[in-house]
Formats: C-alpha cells, sequence, structure tokens
C-alpha cells in the first residue's frame, strides 16, 4: 500500500513536470545548426591548389592556383557570380600557390588578405605584394587560434606557429567550420608544421582535409591525420607531374585509415556542399589510392612460393606429421582480422581510424594476406 502510494506519487510528480515544460536532459541535446550553406570549390588548377568557398554572398579564396592555371580561377570566379572576395588567404608564396592570386586581386574587389610573415626571394612575391598594395590593403598575419565569422560559418588560423626558412612551412592553415560540418586546408604544410598544429591543442578534426603538399610524402604525419581523422581527403595535383605526387606513402595512410579520396588529377574540379549538418558532393570520391611517382600504396611483394620437399624415404611420414602440427596449431591460433569495405589493408579492430564497422567483416590473416591485403601500420 505504502508502495503504491509513492509509485502514484511518481507518476504525478512526472506528469506535473512534463506539463511543466521541462525537459529531461539527454532527451534532445540542442544541435547548433546554422541552417546556412557553405559551398567549397576545389579547383582543378593542374599542380597547385586554389579553393573557392562561398557562404551567405560571401567569398574566400584560398590559393590561387600556379601561372598557367591563373585566368581559369578568374573565370571559374566570375561565373559563379563572385565580384568581391572577403578574404583573400595565401597559404605561402610558392608560384603553384600565388600565382592566381595575383589575378584575382587585378581582377575582383578584394577586404581582407591573409598570408604568412616572410619574405619570398622572387619577382612573383613582389608582384602580388604590389597587387595588394593597389587595393590599398596590408597582408595580415593572424595569430594561431585567431577567429574570423564567415557567411553562415567560420573559419580559424591553425598555422603558421613561427616562421621557418622553409616556405612550404610557413603555410598558413584553416579550419572552416558550418554547423557540424568542417574543412581543413593546410596548403604545404610540412610534418613541422603539422606537429605544431597538433600541438597547439586546437580542434583539428574535420570531415574533409585538403591533404598538404598535393599529397607530398613531408606532408601527411600519422600524429596530423590522427588528430584530422577527415571522412574524405582532397588531393589537389596535375596529372603526371615532375615531382610525382602524390605520394605512396601519403597515399598509404589515407588507405589505412579507409579516408575516401578525391583528386583533381583523375577529377578535375570538385565541389562540396554543406548545409551545416550533411555534406553532398559533386562526384563519388575515386578512392584511386595508386600514387603519382610509380608506386603503388598497398602492392605486395607477391606470394612466397612453397618449394617442393623432397618426400622420399622415412623422412617423409616425419615431414608429413610435422606439416600436420603446423597445420592444427594454425587452426587453433589463426588470427582473425577485420576487412574494411575499402582500402587494401587489414586491421586488428573493426573501427580503425576511419573504416565503418558496419561494413567491416573478418576472415583469418592467412586468407586476408592470400587476397592481397596488408596489415595496417597504424593498428598492427
Ligand atoms: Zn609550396
Ligand atoms: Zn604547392
Amino acid at each position: 500500500m505504502k508502495h503504491l502510494r509513492k509509485q502514484i506519487a511518481g507518476y504525478l510528480l512526472t506528469l506535473i513536470l512534463l506539463m511543466a515544460g521541462i525537459v529531461f536532459p539527454g532527451s534532445g541535446e540542442k544541435v547548433l545548426a546554422s541552417g546556412g550553406s557553405m559551398t567549397v570549390h576545389f579547383l582543378d588548377v593542374g599542380q597547385g591548389l586554389s579553393i573557392l568557398v562561398q557562404s551567405e554572398g560571401q567569398n574566400l579564396l584560398y590559393d590561387g592556383g600556379p601561372r598557367s592555371a591563373s585566368s581559369y580561377v578568374v573565370s571559374y570566379l566570375q561565373e559563379q557570380n563572385v565580384s568581391e572576395i572577403d578574404y583573400l588567404i595565401s597559404s605561402h608564396y610558392d608560384e603553384d600557390h600565388v600565382s592566381g592570386l595575383i589575378g584575382c586581386l587585378n581582377a575582383f574587389q578584394v577586404d581582407n588578405v591573409i598570408g604568412a610573415d616572410y619574405i619570398h626571394d622572387s619577382s612573383l612575391y613582389g608582384s602580388f605584394m604590389d597587387a595588394v598594395a593597389a587595393h590599398g590593403l596590408e597582408v595580415q598575419h593572424p595569430a594561431v587560434g585567431a577567429e574570423y565569422t564567415f557567411g553562415s560559418g567560420e573559419f580559424t588560423i591553425l598555422s603558421p606557429k613561427e616562421i621557418s626558412k622553409e616556405s612550404n612551412a610557413n603555410s598558413v592553415a584553416i579550419k572552416l567550420t558550418n554547423g557540424e560540418n568542417s574543412f581543413v586546408f593546410t596548403g604545404d604544410a610540412d610534418f613541422n608544421c603539422e606537429a605544431d598544429m597538433v600541438n597547439s591543442g586546437l580542434d583539428l578534426s574535420c570531415d574533409v582535409l585538403s591533404v598538404g603538399h598535393h599529397g607530398s610524402a613531408t606532408s601527411t604525419s600519422w600524429d596530423f591525420l590522427q588528430a584530422a581523422v577527415p571522412e574524405f581527403a582532397v588531393i589537389s595535383c596535375g596529372a603526371g607531374n615532375m615531382y610525382g605526387h602524390p605520394h605512396a606513402d601519403t597515399m598509404e595512410k589515407l588507405s589505412d585509415m579507409g579516408i575516401q579520396v578525391y583528386r583533381s588529377d583523375e577529377q578535375g574540379t570538385i565541389v562540396a556542399s554543406s548545409d551545416g549538418s550533411a555534406i553532398t558532393w559533386s562526384a563519388d570520391p575515386c578512392n584511386d589510392y595508386t600514387s603519382g611517382d610509380g608506386e603503388t600504396a598497398g602492392q605486395s611483394e607477391g606470394e612466397k612460393g612453397f618449394t617442393a620437399e623432397d618426400n622420399s624415404g622415412t623422412d617423409a611420414a616425419a615431414a608429413s606429421e610435422k606439416s600436420e602440427q603446423i597445420a592444427a596449431a594454425d587452426d587453433s591460433q589463426e588470427e582473425m582480422v577485420w576487412i574494411s569495405a575499402t582500402g587494401s589493408k587489414y586491421h586488428s579492430i573493426p573501427d580503425c581510424g576511419n573504416m565503418n564497422p558496419d561494413k567491416a567483416y573478418q576472415e583469418p590473416v592467412s586468407q586476408a594476406e592470400a587476397q592481397g591485403y596488408e596489415a595496417c601500420k597504424k593498428c598492427f
């Protein structure tokens, strides 16, 4: 009787709370969806980098590609109805990034220019500075962690922490956020620059990573990749480029982590559209993990062929007994490994990196190796 009364009192209390509109914690977390749209265009500029971001009438241009692509970049922006560039960001002053920015400074109204604080010994650097000055502007050198609102989202400066003699290591990297979606652009940032980003304590996690330095092996360290854990990687490089970009090391890491890949050398210009909660793409990822330097990521050495034993005489029985023992041991101890839906590696866990655990399946390690899979360097 006492219990029943207690129960009724409990129900009444719940009813009153519900009527008062008190929502139980955890029953519906508020999501900060921006509701705005943001479009990220990875322009096919050949061997170089140029990314246009548009949101709520604002435009951000991150690098402008090489000289050879300068007129393409200007006409592409015009086709997207760009007349004013709110933020023009030069990752660093190498020709394949800064050249096209000069063309854009000449063709459009520009409000803010962001770049690294070093002097590059080239006439292009001088032309870029002249073009910035012609707008009555100066290049801004924001500190790591600086935040800017842009369109329906914002972007944060991730690097450079300090200026180095290496042009690439001075790259201005940014993280762009729109609601729940995020993109990281790192220019040609190298391992050192990436380590600074990881150590900065800034949140590097993202949905989409513009792979550093066109997929060179001097960028995309394990530490950085594990801090970013992107679902998609976009590589901007020229078909058959003389540097062999993207390099096998980088492609192997992306493959190991089950990161889906877009490549400008195979797919041309690629466009990602974010509505604040989901990203839609202009094309499916090519997921081609082949490197540009002739090596193939995940290529196996080929199976080691068995040599036929000389099973003559009395040794035959002993030999066969021995092989039976080995087979029995294999049966009982055969390690099971995880295979992801994409990629060329086998894993010790079903959710290594970015692999989809729902699509992963298990099989014996010997079978995986016979099929050409190799051990993932991250989880083995
Ligand atoms: Zn560079
Ligand atoms: Zn470059």
